[in-house]
């Protein structure tokens, strides 16, 4: 494992993710597609394989070794998530199948509780479908009114809009800490404050900032916080709600099923405490334990390091790109994340991402979940290229030159 350093080792840190040695193409790999997944570093990896091999068996309900000893790790890895993003109490963490399942249980959970005919739910223009339909359902059910902070042409917010759009009628916010397609950091304080000044409660799409920079739910006071497991260098199929404990103790409960119940008889069930009352059925036991064992590893690291080390990666390829001719870069606030989007004049998003992986490069292209802001940007998708601690400014150098042949051919 890397040992923390005041320098940033990137050659060493490339050694913790084997999947980095790899050629695809008969190049070596280029794995600019961090936005969409990221790569596993073998801690995490070893941590997966020692569960199976030496630890598995069920939790909570075994009198047996092995299902105390698996009770602890899983336990233990609620309590590393917590510490992560300083959760105040263990009960506030949900472990969950990622981001979208976290927020149809914030909707389903919240509207239930708190939205009736004619009330708002607030959402802005820049979310991932993810963060959309949920609300969407909720609304047409409920027979709510659902609103869009709309965006500006600078890719940010319009937060002129809040005074109108946060009025006594809203119920929930919902809003992207940082954008998928636009890479936009939003200043989400300014936002919980606002919904809170009229009780509203704030829900938070954290799929593509906990990666990033270190976040701390109660400095921010949101009342929701949701990731996925997958893209904070952890095992797919586990994610996170955050869940102000007070809250989340008024709320009904979401699934039914074993491990959620006090008691069930024929008539009636009683819910069990926090945070099982969330947990229905077997959990994800070992997805948690290797999310677990992937914060250990960013911790060795360290956020500020990570973060620090990955906006003058993204200052370098903004550099370098931008100097290509006829590039349209879709990025444009004041303060952006790790994601480049951008198009070429004339040369459609997809074949430029066919050719890209001709050189080993990956990309993503298309609307990446977010087709309103496709519509608001009247294009039918961008390449993403979006970065992580492990990339190198010598692969960005690779990327301007693959562009540049491909425009040629291209073009
Ligand atoms: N929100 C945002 C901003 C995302 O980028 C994504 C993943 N692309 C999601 C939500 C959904 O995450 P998942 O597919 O892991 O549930």
């Amino acid at each position: 494992m890397t040992t923390p350093t005041k320098e940033f080792d990137v050659k060493k840190i490339r050694e913790d993710f084997p999947i980095l040695n790899r050629q695809v193409n008969g190049k070596n790999l280029i794995y600019f597609d961090n936005g969409a997944t990221t790569q596993k570093p073998q801690a995490m990896l070893d941590k997966v394989s020692e569960y199976y091999s030496n630890l598995n068996s069920n939790v909570h309900r075994g009198v047996h070794t092995l299902s105390q000893l698996a009770t602890t790790e899983y336990e233990n890895a609620r309590e590393t998530v917590r510490k992560f993003f300083n959760a105040k109490s263990t009960n506030e963490i949900i472990f969950t199948k990622g981001t979208t399942d976290s927020i149809n249980l914030a909707a389903y959970t919240l509207g239930k509780k708190f939205v009736n005919e004619g009330d708002e739910i607030l959402i802005t223009e820049m979310e991932h479908h993810s963060n959309i339909v949920p609300w969407q359902m909720l609304a047409e059910e409920r027979g709510a009114k659902l609103k869009y902070i709309p965006l500006t042409d600078a890719a940010e917010l319009d937060y002129s809009k809040l005074d109108e759009l946060i009025t006594e009628k809203t119920k929930i916010v919902s809003i992207v800490h940082v954008s998928n397609s636009l890479g936009t950091l939003n200043d989400i304080e300014k936002v919980i404050e606002k919904a809170h000044s009229v009780g509203a409660k704030v829900v938070i799409d954290g799929a593509q900032a906990i990666q990033h920079f270190a976040v701390d739910v109660q400095r921010l006071d949101c009342d929701m916080y949701c990731f996925s497991g997958h893209k904070l260098y952890g095992p797919l199929g586990i994610g996170i709600l955050y869940g102000k404990e007070d809250l989340l103790d008024q709320l009904p409960p979401y699934q039914g099923g074993g491990e959620m119940i006090s008691e069930v008889t024929m008539e009636k069930t009683t819910y069990n405490t926090l945070p099982y009352k969330y947990e229905a059925g077997t959990p994800n036991i070992v997805g948690a334990i290797g999310l677990a064992a992937s914060i250990d590893y960013l911790n060795s690291i360290g956020m500020e390091a990570i973060n620090h080390y990955e906006d003058e990666l993204l200052g370098y390829s903004e550099q370098k790109l931008d100097a290509i001719e006829g590039i349209i870069r879709y990025s444009k606030a004041k303060v952006r994340k790790s994601i480049l989007p951008f198009n070429f004049e004339g040369v459609y998003h997809y074949d430029l991402g066919l050719f890209l992986d001709k050189f080993g490069i990956a990309v993503r292209t298309g609307h990446h979940c977010c087709q309103p802001v496709m519509q608001r940007y009247d294009i039918q998708g961008t390449i993403r290229a979006s970065f992580s601690f492990y990339n190198t400014k010598e692969e960005i150098d690779e990327l301007v030159t693959a562009l540049e042949k491909s425009l040629a051919v291209l073009r």
